[in-house]
């Protein structure tokens, strides 16, 4: 792209047009929901937009599988959490089928991970989390810890989690994207560092999946979890998926003894002796409608191919980056996301003293949604699949022109 090199020039809203005649993925955007054209949408990271296919589907599953089939529906719909799970992995993760499960909540998911990886590591006394992480990750891992007779360790900000691995820690948990400033970890050399110290780590990939390639088993990640209504688009509140490498499964044991995770499910035996595969971290009866919604977000996304949608990740949010630093400079902002495209996930941040009480006014008064974050930080997230790059460069325009800065 090379728009943030010199010398620079302001790339015009014909430069704009002229990267979506040239995009690949320019197609994608017609397969999405869009019932309002005047709106500039960038929030893809909080909730992605509604694919055609996933509408006609849910509409499908209601009106045949669900009224026609009543419970006999279930001889399909079992498989689901594993079958959608494989198909996830394989085409946005790098792993092997029989590595994922799609399932519950992340912060659930986080969880029943973190217990099962603890005990791995009986006789280390620490946990170990950036105090800047997403508050539900820490938050478990601070009850976990309780729980648990572990001590909680938040690492101060602008530290590195890798400086605080030692011989006492047990388990790390990180995001490979960070939620506020998208920056990129690099998840080899901490899965390395911390496996080096006899310790574990699980990664949270909620704001990387669909945004950026990611190898896992190149990498040699154990453990990992991710949602799936940011960049798969899968809707709100739709399932989460975890991912266990498949020689540490026969390892673990997650908390959560349910049914779903029962070894010959339906004959209801009398005690719990868990299936050996992924399938252990089920528990409960499944969100047959999540999953569906999962399932075509994720083929929308293969269809695409992740490195071209990851391309155009970084291509949207230079335009971004570009149009911020001659625009929204001079009026206060600063662009706090890592500028290198290949340090970077799908969104970008930029702060101004009075970026988090402005989310309304851009809204109701621009016509752009983004997602305001105390103490000063706006969120803005081109997602790839449906954000033209007019869309950036008109919602950057009308940022600038609110008249509230
Ligand atoms: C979005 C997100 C979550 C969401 O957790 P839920 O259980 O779905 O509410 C968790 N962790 C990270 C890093 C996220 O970005």
């Amino acid at each position: 792209m090379g728009l943030g090199s010199t010398p620079r020039s302001i790339p015009s809203r014909a430069d704009a047009e002229l990267l979506d005649e040239a995009d690949p993925l320019a197609g994608f955007r017609d397969q999405f929901v869009v019932p309002d054209p005047g709106l500039i949408y960038l929030n893809g990271n909080s909730l992605g937009r509604l694919p055609i296919t996933t509408q006609e589907r849910l509409h499908s599953v209601i009106d045949h599988e669900w009224a026609d089939d009543l419970v006999r529906g279930w001889d399909r719909w079992i498989d689901w959490p594993r079958r959608v799970g494989d198909r996830l992995g394989t085409a946005l993760l790098g792993t092997q089928p029989g590595e994922v499960v799609v399932c519950d909540s992340t912060t659930v998911n986080l969880y029943k991970v973190a217990f099962a990886a603890l005990a791995l590591v009986p006789d280390r006394p620490r946990v170990v989390v950036g105090s800047e992480e997403f508050p539900t990750d820490r938050y478990v891992l601070e009850g976990l810890a309780a729980s648990s007779g572990r001590e909680f360790f938040a690492v101060p900000a602008g530290e590195a989690l890798t400086t605080h691995i030692d011989d006492q820690t047990a388990l790390v948990v990180a995001s490979l994207v960070d939620f506020r400033t998208a920056a990129l970890a690099d998840l080899a050399g901490t899965t390395k560092a911390v496996h080096r110290a006899g310790a574990k780590i699980i990664w949270d990939l909620s704001h990387a999946v669909g945004a950026v390639e990611i190898d896992l088993r190149a990498t040699g990640v154990e453990f990992a979890v991710g949602c799936t209504y940011k960049y798969l688009n899968a809707g709100p509140g739709s399932p989460a998926f975890v991912y266990v490498r498949s020689d540490i499964q026969q390892q673990v044991r997650q908390p959560i003894w349910g049914w779903f995770g029962q070894h010959d499910q339906f004959a209801m035996g009398p005690r719990y002796e868990p299936v050996t595969g992924i399938e252990q971290f089920l528990t409960g009866t499944p969100s047959v409608l999540g999953l569906v919604a999962v399932d075509e977000g994720v083929a929308l996304l293969a269809e695409a191919g992740i490195d071209r949608a990851a391309a155009k990740a970084r291509a949207l949010t230079d335009l971004l980056i570009a149009l911020a630093d001659e625009w929204l400079a001079p009026l206060g902002f600063a662009v706090v996301s890592p500028r290198d495209g290949s340090r970077r996930g799908g969104h970008v941040a930029l702060s101004h003293p009075a970026a988090s009480k402005l989310g309304q006014a851009l809204i109701d008064d621009a016509g752009v949604v983004g997602d305001c974050r105390p103490p000063d930080l706006l969120r803005l997230c081109p997602a790839p699949l449906y954000t033209r790059f007019v869309d950036v460069w008109d919602g950057m325009a009308r940022i600038r022109d609110l008249n509230a800065w």
